[in-house]
């Protein structure tokens, strides 16, 4: 058999050796190329902030720099650029002569729209080669992810059944005992950028963060391993999910999850192993479960492609947004003086993550307490998430609003109630407005502002009534649907 062709491989959302769709066979001479590109990691969004914030940044160089070195250790190369991929990489085939392209296809808008605009390079000038583009991933076995999405229900529930009923879980590929390098690319590596290269900050690293994550593959499978098998949390994970303070509550797998550290076929099938060697029960089922609502999303946005980012959403349900002056503002800067809207949102700029539950909370407030445009939100969560992935921030966002998958009635939250619940001694609220607190010690924690017999809480007044501004964005909704 001739050897084959020398491959360039294209790392994108997929930063690790395990679980690589990209490794073709053992044989093939490979090198692999991670390109930085300025338009989504170093722009600012027209609101004004960095669409990607130093931490994510961060995260994102630590996790490009440990896939350097694993593959490295095999001898093989990573060539790093910076510039738009559609640019770069045929210019290093020229450069190279490697005789193929390979890349993993993406549901994201921009990413598809790179993808276009390859394919139409290669059309152009047959002599780049073949151009090799995989399906986008999936955590169940399919042909063809595209396809699975073009029949995609708009309730996820309908979804889960059909997954749980008919599709299977793919088993993860091992991390290859062998690779061949191919060292006659003649290119330059190239050096990474730091932080500092590219005139961003070291983020400092808050005390009062639920975790210290650091990217990498390597990092990521520690997560794996303390989480399931050392602290032996997934056997309650099903009561804790919805906790909001400390490392454990939920396994915090997301960012590693989001930008390829680790894949969701890998999580799952730890969670089969724990099984086997510990327990299997609803909670070890559930993290499966929330695995869904992931795959939902990417399903989600590969059928809706760019109807998800629009005001009305896939939904195409129109709510007038009224946006008022400075409200957005108010709730970005932790400003609204709801504590518990506050302590969430103070959480995510200062750590770059929030729980499951402060995130559907803030996002029912901005969207329905606040009446401002859920892509707002969006946005901001875009710039400050660690874990932040097109398909499952704009899809939970758009669902949260109520222009997105589910559209069923008006569904929002009543944040004090939600406090109230699931920080019933304020713990969480205390842990990060302790400095607010001080100001007024005997007032409410949860309101405030509200006393009793007609006094003050001796709080602030919050920017909306919650109560009131959620039973008016009711009103807005119903009026919406009546037309
Ligand atoms: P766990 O509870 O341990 O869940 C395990 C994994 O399941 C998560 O790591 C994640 O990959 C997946 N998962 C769990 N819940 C969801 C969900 N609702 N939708 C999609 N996947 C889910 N998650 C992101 O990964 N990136 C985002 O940009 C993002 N934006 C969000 C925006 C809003 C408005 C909301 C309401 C949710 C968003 N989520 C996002 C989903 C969810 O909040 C996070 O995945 C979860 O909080 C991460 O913590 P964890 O890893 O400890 O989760």
């Amino acid at each position: 058999m001739p050897a084959p062709p020398p491959a360039l491989l294209w790392f994108r959302r997929q930063l690790r050796l395990d679980d690589q769709p990209l490794f073709a066979c053992p044989d093939e001479p490979i090198v692999g190329v991670w390109v930085l590109d300025p338009r989504e990691l170093l722009a600012d969004d027209p609101l004004g902030f960095p669409r990607c914030g130093d931490r994510r940044l961060k995260f994102i160089l630590e996790s490009v720099a440990d896939l350097r070195r694993s593959l490295a250790d095999r001898g093989v190369d990573l060539i790093v650029r910076t510039g738009a991929p559609e640019a770069v990489l045929p210019s290093l085939l020229r450069e190279s002569g490697a005789g193929v392209l390979r890349l993993v296809e993406e549901p994201g808008t921009e990413e598809r729209a790179i993808e276009k605009k390859l394919r139409r390079a290669f059309d152009d000038d047959p002599s780049l080669g073949t151009l090799d583009p995989l399906p986008p991933e999936s955590l169940h076995h399919l042909d063809d992810p595209r396809a699975e999405a073009k029949q995609l229900p708009e309730v996820f529930s309908k979804w889960r059944r059909r997954a749980e009923k008919k599709l299977e879980l793919a088993r993860p590929r091992d991390t290859p005992s062998r690779l061949t390098a191919w060292t006659g690319h003649g290119l330059d590596p190239g050096d990474l950028p730091t932080l500092a290269s590219l005139g961003r900050d070291e983020p400092e690293a808050d005390p009062r963060a639920v975790l210290d994550f650091r990217g990498g593959e390597a990092e990521g499978r520690q997560r794996i391993a303390d989480y399931l098998f050392d602290g032996d949390h997934l056997r309650r994970y099903k009561e804790t999910r919805n906790g909001l303070l400390g490392a454990d509550y939920s396994s915090k797998f997301s960012p590693w999850l989001a930008l390829g550290g680790v894949s969701a076929r890998r999580v799952a099938d730890e969670t089969l192993r724990y099984e086997d060697q510990r327990v299997a029960n609803d909670s070890t089922y559930w993290l499966r479960f929330e695995l869904l609502w992931r795959e939902y999303f990417r399903l989600y946005l590969l059928k809706h492609g760019p109807r998800l980012f629009q005001p009305a959403g896939p939904a195409d349900r129109d709510l007038g947004w009224a946006n008022p002056a400075g409200h957005f503002a108010a709730w970005r800067d932790a400003e609204t003086f709801v504590p518990f809207v506050d302590a969430n949102l103070l959480e995510l700029s200062a750590s770059g993550f929030m729980s499951n539950r402060g995130r559907q909370n803030v996002a029912s407030f901005l969207t329905k307490n606040l009446d401002v445009d859920w892509r707002q939100g969006a946005r901001w969560f875009e710039s400050c998430l660690l874990d932040y992935d097109p398909a499952s921030n704009w899809g939970n966002w758009a669902y949260a609003a109520g222009v997105g998958a589910d559209p069923r009635g008006f569904r929002g939250f009543d944040v004090v109630g939600q406090a109230r619940r699931y920080d019933p001694d304020a713990a969480y609220v205390r842990h990060w407005l302790a400095d607010r607190f001080a100001a007024y010690p005997h007032a409410d924690p949860h309101t405030p502002w509200a006393g009793s017999g007609g006094d003050s809480g001796g709080g602030p007044m919050p920017l909306v009534d919650p109560r009131r501004s959620l039973a008016a964005a009711e009103d807005r909704w119903h009026a919406a649907e009546r037309g």
